[in-house]
């Protein structure tokens, strides 16, 4: 305890001195704040920073060993923490003595950019969550690291705690604050004291108070590793706790959030949540009882007592409050972890809902063509078109949450914003396309569809491609031969005819038959008076095909010579996807009498929409109303318009095309020759790679398919599979997936194929 007495007080003249003679760092010294070592800013006209310490004489070298060892071994996982920078000649703690002959132990640090927590007034509750989470990342870090020096007897150890308050607490001057203490650390020892000698223990920071804790946003730093120490292994957080509450209105509420934190990364023990609460209040006991002790030898460093008026608030409150309420608090504080959230899942939701992966994702944010799970970890979203132009793309947040901020009504009143979005649609679209109804998905959309084209020709049949899915209502169930011949389907109804689906890889005409496509298209002369024709421009469910040249043309031809009418369904392939073109009906020269469109045209806001003409839309107008709820909605606009504004200013189709064809061509590289590579597929950021056992019969290798994709996914890589045997792999990312990540992921799936 005499330590403060064996404090460095070098000039900053002289630290400046050190860090060129030492280090080779020629820069002006400021002084930082310290206990009990010194520390300087040490910053370069060229704006490179450094943290100069100089260790208190009576901390051994031992234990400085130690503290480097731990802040490399943190370094491997995380970045939270400063590192070492050894000196011109290599050695990782430099002796100096000084003029005056005192011996000092000296290290540079790198600087961490950030604010410290303390300057931060009122900190929401999201910066206290991140406390905790970076709390947890650095004891996650600090995980099987030990080190001799650090089972030592130090007066900053919580498990020492009890006993240093009995000796030093009669020190505190101020006799409520003294008689508060010596109560709440008797009620501590009362309630958790044999509790506390069960507790997992483990090397911790010990230290990540407000002021060692740095912020920009969220926290990005932890610093100061000089009360290192072996004790508790929830020590970290209950001192995190204990600093964040000062101050605050409501502290419980603040711990909450810092407990919620950290358990996201690290659910704690349950002897460790009935400890947590004693353990802020001992810390907070021992701060005020080691500050009085200090205080007496150096009562003009106003660092000492930095926390002492907060503390001599919020302690009374903290005490006031009922421990075991404040335990079920921290018990309720906790993330679930996969298994419980599946668990969960299992439970309350419909058990024909699957989730994707062996090992179920749990992702918790979005960005771009990035997805992040529970623990962090990014994947390279490759299967995903919903999020067109990437998941919470900034643009498409805001013009949402402004609109959702002044008005968000039904179509009924007058808003310029229905019209404008309408107008800009059809604007992508050739004419006599020029006539909108706006619903909420895609199975909505070909639901409307359907009646558009029944009102018009008055026919019931409907032709479709095989392996097609159209959406999950009842007619379109009866009109998805994905479903009604797959498990639990009934089959066909009488009044829906399937055309085989025209794969030039497996179908009856191959890609060496340029007369294919009509061939194919040949099939729908046998349907007799067909009301509609439905298909995806490019078969998505179905395997991701691309069709045969003049397929759509053939059918459409066909079709409406028998008096039939032609819905193109671009749920999954509109707004550039494909490269070439806007749409994907357009690359096979089409025009359709009714577009579908869903999914991308939100990026993730429901939105559902059907373009027709004006004929057909009049032969709809029969009398009967149609009103849509949420369809067309003031936000729903605002959103459809800001999509179509950022898939131009960004230039996305482009794009696609030019990753899409960088892609196919390192996939045809890297995979093209591997024995379970059929075929290798698709236009834009629409790919398909299928995998089969023999090249020759093409036997589908549907288990080897599922088993890529898992891989891919314990890689970082997630893709899906499609067609009628599953052993399609289907890429379909965001649209700003760049050529970096085509060679991610190409990189990853030859991997994984291997
Ligand atoms: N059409 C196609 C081609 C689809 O892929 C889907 C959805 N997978 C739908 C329609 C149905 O859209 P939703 O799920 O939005 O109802």
């Amino acid at each position: 305890m005499d330590l403060l007495r064996h404090a460095p007080a070098l000039t900053a003249d002289a630290a400046a001195r050190i860090a060129l003679q030492f280090f080779g760092v020629d820069g002006t010294a400021t002084p930082l704040p310290s206990e009990r070592d010194q520390n300087f800013l040490i910053a370069t006209a060229a704006g490179d920073r450094f943290v100069l310490k100089i260790a208190n004489s009576t901390d051994s070298r031992a234990l400085l060993e130690a503290q480097n060892a731990a802040l490399a071994h943190v370094a491997r996982t995380t970045t939270l923490c400063p590192r070492l920078i050894p000196a011109l000649d290599g050695a990782p703690i430099t002796e100096m003595t000084t003029d005056a002959g005192t011996g000092h132990l000296v290290r540079l640090l790198t600087w961490l950019p950030g604010a410290p927590l303390a300057s931060i007034v009122d900190p929401p509750s999201s910066l206290l969550e991140s406390l905790g989470a970076a709390v947890a990342e650095l004891d996650t870090a600090l995980d099987a690291f030990d080190h001799p020096a650090l089972h030592r007897a130090f007066h900053w150890d919580l498990a020492r705690g009890l006993a240093l308050v009995r000796d030093l607490s009669p020190r505190i001057s101020d006799s409520d604050l003294r008689g508060l203490v010596v109560r709440v650390a008797q009620q501590v020892d009362f309630r958790d004291g044999p509790r506390l000698d069960t507790l997992r223990r483990a090397v911790v920071h010990n230290d990540p108070n407000d002021h060692n804790v740095l912020v920009d946003g969220t926290v990005t730093g932890i610093v100061d590793f000089g009360d290192i120490v072996h004790s508790y292994a929830i020590a970290d957080l209950a001192i995190a706790v204990a600093y964040a509450v000062l101050g605050k209105p409501d502290p419980l509420a603040a711990a909450v959030d810092v407990v919620r934190g950290y358990q996201r990364l690290r659910p704690l023990a349950d002897e460790e949540l009935a400890s947590l609460f004693g353990l802020v209040l001992l810390r907070l006991c021992m701060s005020v009882s080691i500050a009085a002790e200090q205080q007496q030898q150096r009562p003009d460093d106003a660092y000492l007592g930095v926390s002492q008026g907060p503390i001599a608030v919020t302690l009374p409150k903290l005490a006031a409050l009922d421990p075991g309420a404040v335990e079920a608090a921290f018990r309720a504080a906790r993330g679930r972890t996969p298994e419980e959230t599946l668990a969960a899942r299992r439970r309350v939701i419909g058990p024909n809902l699957t989730v994707s992966y062996a090992r179920p994702l749990k992702i918790v944010r979005g960005w771009m063509q990035y997805l992040y799970d529970h623990a962090g970890r990014q994947y390279l979203d490759a299967y995903n078109n919903v999020p067109h132009v990437g998941h919470s793309h900034p643009r498409i947040v805001r013009a949402a949450a402004e609109q959702m901020l002044v008005l968000n009504t039904n179509t009924r009143y007058l808003h310029d914003k229905l019209a404008m979005f309408a107008e800009r649609l059809v604007a992508t679209l050739p004419p006599p396309l020029r006539v909108c109804f706006f619903v909420n998905s895609g199975s909505e959309a070909n639901e409307l569809a359907l009646r558009l084209a029944r009102a018009h020709t008055r026919r019931r049949d409907v032709v479709v491609l095989d392996g097609g899915y159209h959406g999950n209502t009842t007619t379109l169930i009866d009109i998805s031969p994905y479903k009604f011949n797959g498990p639990g389907g009934d089959g066909a109804p009488p009044w829906v005819h399937v055309l085989p689906l025209p794969d030039t890889y497996r179908g009856k005409y191959r890609r060496d038959d340029p007369q294919a496509g009509e061939k194919f298209a040949e099939f729908a002369r046998q349907v007799r008076n067909p009301g509609a024709f439905i298909a995806e421009s490019a078969p998505s469910v179905a395997g991701q095909i691309v069709l045969p040249d003049r397929y759509l043309a053939s059918v459409y031809a066909i079709v409406r010579g028998a008096g039939g009418v032609c819905i193109a369904d671009e749920v999954q392939t509109a707004y550039g996807r494909m490269g070439t073109h806007f749409y994907a009906f357009e690359a096979q020269r089409v025009v359709p009498d009714i577009v579908v469109l869903g999914k991308p045209i939100g990026n993730g806001y429901p939105i559902g929409a059907v373009v027709t003409s004006p004929e057909i839309a009049a032969s709809f107008d029969n009398g009967m109303e149609f009103f849509s709820t949420f369809g067309g909605s003031t936000v729903a606009c605002a959103v459809g318009l800001e999509v179509l504004d950022v898939v131009e200013a960004e230039r996305l189709q482009p794009h696609a095309r030019a990753v899409g064809d960088d892609l196919l061509a390192r996939l045809r590289a890297a995979i093209g020759q591997h024995p379970l590579v059929g075929d290798i597929r698709g236009s834009g950021l629409f790919l398909g790679v299928e995998l089969v056992k023999n090249r020759e019969t093409l036997e589908p290798a549907t288990a080897e398919a599922a088993a890529v994709v898992n891989r891919m996914r314990e890689r970082g890589v997630l893709i899906g599979t499609e067609g009628a045997f599953a052993n399609v792999l289907k890429i379909r990312p965001p649209m700003p997936f760049t050529a970096a990540d085509a060679a991610r992921l190409s990189d990853t799936l030859a991997a994984s194929l291997d």
